[in-house]
């Protein structure tokens, strides 16, 4: 295993949309590895391969308290949504920005797991806020993008002082 690079916005590159994964092989399974490595090691509770440079439809979850329940969604769909619930959402591609964020309360979601089998799963409030907030990474969304403009470019502004910080 290894630890990814994660990419921070407002790096374009978390803007490219991510490819259906054709065969879940050994490719794919080194990917999630690396990436729930790297989630761990953030620490986070969820990251989306777009978010360390790879264009496949793979996320990985693990919203447990004691890292114990790894999640691992290969070409993900969202089936159905119900309710709504308002979260503080981060993201280890914003780092240190923290915001409310509107979202679905219950999703239904299909994917394949790391043997190429298909799946379903039902998630409620901070689960799938969790599912929503990785399938938008695979489409190029961020969640500041459902923040106003205003608040947005706060968040860009603290963003780019942090990396002149850091370099
Ligand atoms: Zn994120």
């Amino acid at each position: 295993m290894a630890i990814l690079n994660i990419l921070h916005y407002p790096d374009e590159r978390l803007r490219r949309r991510a490819q259906p994964v054709e065969r879940v092989d050994a490719r794919i399974r080194k990917l999630a590895d690396d990436m729930l490595e790297t989630m761990y090691d953030a620490p986070g509770i969820g990251l989306a391969a777009v978010q360390v440079g790879a264009l496949d439809r793979v996320v990985v979850i693990d919203v447990s308290e004691d890292k114990s329940d790894p999640l691992v969604l290969v070409n993900p769909e969202i089936l159905h949504r119900e309710g709504e619930i308002k979260m503080e959402e981060g993201c280890l591609s914003v780092p240190s920005i923290y915001e409310s964020v509107t979202r679905a309360q219950r999703v239904r979601v299909r994917a394949l797991d790391l043997d190429g089998a298909p799946f379903e799963l039902e998630a409620e409030d901070l689960l799938a806020v969790c599912i929503q907030h990785e399938i938008d990474h695979l489409d190029g969304k961020l969640f500041v993008d459902y923040l106003s403009e205003l608040k947005r470019q706060r968040v860009r502004k603290k963003m780019e002082k942090l990396r002149r910080k850091t370099l």
